[in-house]
């Protein structure tokens, strides 16, 4: 049988309600999950360990970096291991322990539920058996299983507050699909030895999405108070206003402080192309770095990783960054990287 280990930080799959609000909290999370799910024991020798108790509004990239550890130095000890995690920001650890644990030959699967396990229209069922499942295929990524399907997890973004199919990966097809069987699709990555565990990582990092009235002035104001590196989430193919209310010149000022200025789409799907418009162009010009096609937490966790590791040189960091791929999270068009 597959050893499995079994990493709880939280989420609203055991949380119970509160008594004194009312509302879901973590408080109530103390369960013995194999006891209230034997059925588990079916699928794989599970232990598990818990790590945290968060809501994941409250997960900090220090959580990541603990959570990224506990695995690196279990690796040799468990053939996967999966990660009970709340949804709201599973995309962005499940993106930092992408990158984080850059040597996988094993799956790290991340999963989580819309509804607690004691409910009796409960999700956390399925996708806890599911997860444990894909756990001793030996998919050599960190991924999230949710509502029957395996995705990459620097792919991966909540797109639904409200059905079971809460996350989805527009920019990348599922790795699987759980029906009567399991579907492993083509493009899994190769399985990689593993690596030293690199933990270096640049919080200073500010995601802003570009809206019709986004005042320059305050993104200026936020250079001077210490930003490290920014996402700036463009319209459509990655387009931003040149014009009134220019940002083209906050992205020259941060340049000027070598504060790499990188572009998503506001869109879920599809890339960033900076030269399909003028405003695109301009950013450019200015030294914007494309994500072509990443979603905001993937490019965010990339940026903090890439500037931890070389905090004196951030815009070349940047550069050689997003200029390939670390673990699947982009695709770049012909004749980059
Ligand atoms: N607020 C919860 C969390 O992210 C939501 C969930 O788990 O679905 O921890």
């Amino acid at each position: 049988m597959k050893r499995l280990l079994l990493v709880h930080t939280g989420g609203t799959l055991m949380m119970g309600q509160s008594t004194e609000s009312g509302a879901l909290s973590p408080d109530a999370y103390k369960r013995d999950l194999l006891a209230e799910l034997p059925v588990l024991k079916q699928l794989a020798e599970i232990e598990t360990t818990f790590l945290f108790k968060l809501d994941s509004a409250d997960m900090q990239p220090e959580h990541w970096i603990e959570l990224g550890r506990k695995v690196h130095d279990n690796l040799s000890r468990y053939d996967g291991f999966v990660i009970v995690h709340g949804t709201d920001t599973m995309g962005y650890t499940a993106s930092a322990l992408a990158f984080l644990l850059s040597g996988l030959d094993r799956s790290v699967v991340l999963t989580g539920a819309q509804k607690p396990l004691n409910a009796i229209r409960t999700d956390a069922r399925t996708n806890l058996v599911d997860a444990c499942h894909v756990a001793t295929l030996g998919i050599p990524e960190v991924g999230v299983v949710f509502n029957s399907r395996f995705f990459r997890g620097c792919r991966v973004t909540k797109l639904d507050a409200w059905s079971m199919n809460a996350f989805g990966s527009p920019s990348c097809p599922p790795l699987a699909e759980l029906g009567l069987g399991v579907q492993v699709e083509k493009h899994v990555l190769a399985a990689r030895s593993h690596a030293p565990y690199d933990d270096r990582l640049e919080p200073r990092v500010l995601a802003v999405r570009t809206f019709p009235g986004l005042d320059p002035k305050l993104l200026i104001g936020a250079l001077g108070s210490g930003v490290r590196g920014v996402v700036l989430e463009g319209f459509g193919a990655g387009n931003v206003p040149r014009l009134q209310r220019s940002l083209i010149p906050v992205i020259e000022h941060a340049r000027g402080l070598d504060v790499p200025v990188v572009i998503v789409s506001q869109c879920p799907r599809g890339a960033v192309d900076l030269s399909a418009y003028e405003g695109g162009v301009a950013a450019h010009g200015a030294g914007a770095i494309s994500a072509y096609d990443m979603t905001t937490e993937a490019a965010l966790t990339k940026l903090m990783i890439a500037l931890g590791r070389a905090p004196e040189a951030r815009i070349q960091a940047a550069q050689d960054a997003f200029s390939h791929a670390w673990a699947g999270e982009v695709s770049l068009p012909s004749g980059v990287g």
